[in-house]
């Protein structure tokens, strides 16, 4: 996992096998928050990271933007090693996770990939109105029904999970094939017009400066003439 340092509260942490991922390590006094878990073999990099990187700051818990295979694949190694960290996720998400409901049922064709269920007593639902690390949660359902995005205000970054993407170096739609909801997903995607964040990452992955001057791009005309 290559680990990068975005912004001054804020680490990406990526990999590229078997898929380009990024999660995210924000850093304050009282310790770091890990918002995604991406996948199993970033595990290494991530504990190598907090006991390195971030030596003598706990870790304090885990904000997930949602729940697909490629945003939670290290939490069973990472619930072994911290028993006691919370993982926060949006309500609408948690049976998702906890496998009592499958993405496959929110629409006809849709993918989803096999994910380890992750037991219901770890999970916490996030408070819409809380602050965590200095993030706002921001409710951004479409691409899944609890997709929630994270905005550091001190740092002028939207932690955007699959709310978008970027490849070809701009910012571009969620993949299709796993998206429940893409009008809605889209239409979420309007909190760049409230927020304006000078940068916005993705978890497919890199980091968009001014990406609110793209999203009318992203938009099918019904939606763009709203
Ligand atoms: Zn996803």
């Amino acid at each position: 996992m290559k680990l990068q340092q975005l912004t001054p509260h804020v680490w990406g942490g990526s990999v590229w096998l078997p898929v380009p991922v990024m999660i995210w390590f924000v850093k304050e006094e009282e310790g770091i928050t890990l918002v995604d878990g991406g996948v199993l073999p970033m595990w290494e990099g991530v504990r190598k990271a907090l006991q390195e990187t971030f030596a003598g700051l706990p870790l304090r818990r885990v904000l997930l933007t949602h729940g697909h295979q490629d945003h939670i694949g290290i939490l069973p190694p990472l619930i072994e090693a911290y028993p006691e960290v919370p993982i926060l996720v949006h309500s609408e998400e948690i049976p998702f996770l906890t496998g009592s409901r499958s993405y496959r049922s929110l629409r006809e064709g849709v993918w989803a990939r096999y994910a380890p269920p992750v037991p219901e007593e770890k999970l916490t639902a996030l408070r819409p109105e809380a602050s965590y690390a200095g993030l706002q949660p921001y409710w951004t359902p479409g691409h899944s029904p609890g997709h929630t995005v994270f905005y550091h205000e001190a740092d002028d970054i939207l932690l955007a999970g699959d709310l978008f993407t970027r490849y070809f170096g701009r910012l571009q739609r969620p993949i299709a094939g796993f998206t429940a909801d893409m009008d809605l997903s889209l239409r979420s995607g309007s909190i760049l017009e409230k927020l304006k964040p000078k940068y916005t990452a993705s978890a497919h992955l890199g980091v968009t400066r001014d990406a609110h001057l793209q999203y009318a791009r992203l938009l099918p005309p019904l939606l763009a003439g709203r």
